[in-house]
């Protein structure tokens, strides 16, 4: 089954994704990560995307689809993917569309972890301290929450239009989460 696991930044995206490798088997496609592995192995497109990344801005579309492109033969060998931090333009949404259609491997549910904004810094700062990803200081935070506000959210009827988009409160500890996604993924 090929998800995506949307939501703001710190909603506990990747590690919800990680659960569902460990326990699914599928694929997790977290273009952040691609990013960063990118960045540490000092590839032409890891110096490009740094700066933007730092700041918390968006890096382009066509580098994110192109991607995730390049990883889609392996998720449809792994039974599904986990689409984690992608799509988060409208752009995007389209281009994945339009990639699974050809594959007729459309997505089938949208998980929409709802966090409030305060527990939202609280995460980034716990998650500050123990990974130092640059991006998560205050100054970036408050950047990717305007951008996830003023562009991924648009995502949210675009999904809704489709039937898929489905709300999970994203408070409490890990496990709860876990269970209340589990809840929504094994519904028919
Ligand atoms: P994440 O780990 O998902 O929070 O992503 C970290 C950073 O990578 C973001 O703040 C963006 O700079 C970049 N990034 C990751 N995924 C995307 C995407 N789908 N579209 C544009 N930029 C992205």
């Amino acid at each position: 089954m090929n998800i995506v696991l949307f939501g703001p930044p710190g909603a506990g995206k990747g590690t919800q994704s990680k659960r569902l490798v460990a326990e699914r088997g599928w694929v997790q496609l977290a273009t952040g990560d691609m990013l960063r592995a990118a960045r540490a192995a000092g590839t032409e497109l890891g110096k490009r995307v740094a700066d933007i990344m730092d700041r918390g801005d968006l890096v382009s579309d066509e580098i994110v689809i192109a991607l995730i492109e390049e990883r889609l033969d392996e998720a449809a060998a792994a039974g599904g993917a986990i689409f984690d931090g992608f799509p988060r333009t409208v752009a995007q949404a389209e281009a994945l569309d339009g990639l699974l259609e050809g594959r007729r491997a459309p997505i089938e549910k949208v998980v929409r972890l709802i966090v409030d904004q305060d527990e939202l810094v609280a995460r980034m700062q716990k998650r500050a301290e123990e990974e130092g990803r640059a991006d998560d200081t205050v100054e970036a935070f408050r950047v990717r929450l305007k951008n996830y506000n003023d562009q991924t959210a648009a995502l949210i009827p675009y999904y809704q239009a489709q039937g898929k988009l489905v709300d999970v409160d994203g408070a409490g500890s890990m496990d709860a989460v876990a269970a209340r996604i589990a809840e929504v993924l094994d519904q028919e």
